[in-house]
């Protein structure tokens, strides 16, 4: 298990050199049996160890709400090194993202420069190139606003995320998930480009879109795309 956290908290240091992420933003999970592990909320990941990323259960019991009426993950590991922390103040779309998507092993969460500025556009994005397929479709959709932390966030984000591994999020950020975290950090830096080059594009004027025919061709072929 601490191999995983160590594994969650070099991952979240990675997407901030990589520059998709600053600061605090953003938070980074990995699946482990019974639940997974995250980022605790709004520490620097440089000042963190191991011991400070949080285990949340997954499983048939709701989130526990606690006597201050304020809604609590279930810490299995509570009084342990890997409960000791308050998670990321997003374990709820975490949670229901593993919930609802078996295929999901971890989820990046950033404040990348270039997805963030489309988001506050509220746009979604169409097929001008593509690698859009390599999210799962024929274009990348942004969630509704939703106040950070909250259940309305969590619902807005698995509906643009439907038949996707990626989303926008308006007014916020993205969210990608991949089987395990190398691949959700890959496909992170990948969703970036894509950003960066659709915000060039947009100053040309109109983009040119590809068919639905054409990516319904390239979806296919990304079906094993990779594998040697
Ligand atoms: P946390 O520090 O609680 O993970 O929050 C960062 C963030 O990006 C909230 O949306
Ligand atoms: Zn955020």
């Amino acid at each position: 298990m601490s191999m995983l956290a160590a594994a969650v908290l070099a991952t979240a240091r990675a997407m901030n050199t990589a520059g998709i992420n600053r600061g605090t933003a953003g938070n980074v999970s990995a699946r482990c049996d019974d639940g997974f592990i995250i980022t605790p909320t709004g520490m620097a990941y440089d000042d963190c160890t191991a011991a400070d990323m949080v285990k949340v259960g997954i499983g048939g019991t709701p989130p526990k709400v606690g006597a201050g009426g304020t809604a609590q993950p279930e810490y299995a590991n509570s009084g342990t090194a890997l409960g000791k922390r308050k998670p990321s103040s997003e374990w709820r779309f975490h949670h229901d993202i593993y919930a609802a998507r078996p295929e999901a092993g971890a989820i990046i969460h950033a404040h990348a420069p270039f997805a963030t500025a489309l988001a506050c556009q509220q746009l979604e994005i169409p097929p001008f190139h593509y690698m859009i397929a390599r999210f799962g479709g024929a274009t990348v959709r942004c969630a509704a606003y939703a106040t950070f932390g909250t259940q309305a966030l969590s619902d807005a984000m698995l509906v643009a995320m439907q038949d996707r591994c990626a989303c926008l999020m308006a007014h916020h950020g993205m969210v990608v998930f991949g089987g395990d975290l190398k691949e959700a950090l890959a496909l992170t830096i990948e969703f970036e480009a894509l950003c960066e080059q659709y915000w060039r594009v947009l100053q040309l004027g109109q983009p040119k879109l590809l068919s639905a025919d054409e990516m319904a061709r390239v979806s296919a072929k990304f079906m094993d795309y990779g594998r040697q």
